[in-house]
């Protein structure tokens, strides 16, 4: 039976730690990490991961701000409001809550928030660099991924990795970040020819696809660590990943559960990219 990565534990384990750090800033330079969070029109799910992110700030002792923008705001009137903030001194970090409303040209807007508070990790910029292996702010999901694997002690170098999921927000960042680590990374997607024999070769399995319980349990090798970022919700309510679960995890030697897998590490990554922001500001990066 595998062991289970529980994401809750890593999470709150290194919300401590940031809130530490965070104390630890503002007695030695003054600064207080700042996140501005920006939300525009009255999408539900939004709405409710707007005020997860506000909660989690608190909770780690940060200032937060939240703009909200009606639904019809103009693209202009997002764009001063990302000029402002790049030039507010107490915010270190800028989010923009997407979706944008369609009439929103959503690259312009992420290639507007300056890189140096790009914490989301989406500017052209950090995808750039992430790439060519240099110090960035990295997406919060991947990079969420990433310290799961090194919390539990995976060993990634000269290991197969096979991510299935090619998306800008997950798939591509994580094979990135697994190639920075030295596993030998395959990008999977829906024109990807025997996926099943692709996974079953695979030391580390990464799913982000979106469709629930697709990479199934006899796809995966004896041993393998599987991480399994889909959140797919079924007709009668419950919670699914991309990974089917109870036979997964009679084969892998770990596995991350949904809910409580990946899950929580996102935010918790967004802290970090901000408190990383905010010791940049104060000339203390790490
Ligand atoms: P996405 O943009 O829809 O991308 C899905 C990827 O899966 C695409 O690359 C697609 O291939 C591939 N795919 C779809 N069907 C496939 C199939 N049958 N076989 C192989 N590949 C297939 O999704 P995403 O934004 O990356 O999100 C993926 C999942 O992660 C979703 O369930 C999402 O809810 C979840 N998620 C969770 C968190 C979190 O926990 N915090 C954060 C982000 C996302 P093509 O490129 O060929 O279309």
């Amino acid at each position: 039976m595998a062991q289970i990565i529980n994401g809750k534990e890593i999470a709150a384990e290194m919300r401590g730690e940031i809130a530490k750090e965070a104390d630890l800033l503002i007695k030695k330079s003054g600064i207080t990490p700042g996140l501005a969070v920006v939300l525009v029109g009255e999408d539900p799910a939004s709405k409710v991961y707007v005020g997860m992110k506000e909660k989690a700030c608190k909770e780690a002792g940060f200032y937060s701000a939240e703009h909200k923008l009606a639904d019809d705001s103009s693209e202009e009137t997002l764009l001063s409001l990302i000029e402002e903030l790049n030039n507010d001194d107490k915010v270190h970090g800028i989010l923009v809550q997407l979706p944008l409303p369609k009439h929103i040209n959503e690259t312009k807007v992420l290639e507007a928030i300056s890189p140096s508070k790009d914490v989301d990790g989406f500017h052209p910029y950090n995808v750039g660099r992430l790439i060519v292996g240099k110090p960035s702010f990295q997406p919060c999901t991947p990079y969420g991924v990433i310290k799961m694997l090194e919390r539990t002690g995976t060993e990634l170098e000269g290991k197969e990795a096979v991510v299935v999921g090619r998306s800008n927000i997950v798939g591509k960042p994580v094979a990135m970040m697994l190639l920075q680590k030295n596993a030998t990374v395959s990008i999977c997607h829906s024109r990807t020819k025997n996926l099943k024999d692709r996974v079953k070769s695979a030391d580390i399995v990464i799913a982000a696809v979106g469709v629930p319980e697709m990479v199934k349990g006899d796809w995966i090798k004896e041993g393998a660590v599987v991480i399994d970022v889909g959140v797919n919700r079924l007709p009668d309510g419950k919670l699914v990943g991309d990974v089917e679960f109870e036979a997964a995890s009679n084969v892998a030697s770990a596995i991350t559960p949904v809910p409580g897998g990946v899950g929580p590490m996102t935010i918790t990554m967004l802290l970090y990219n901000t408190l990383e922001a905010a010791r940049q500001k104060a000339g203390l990066a790490s």
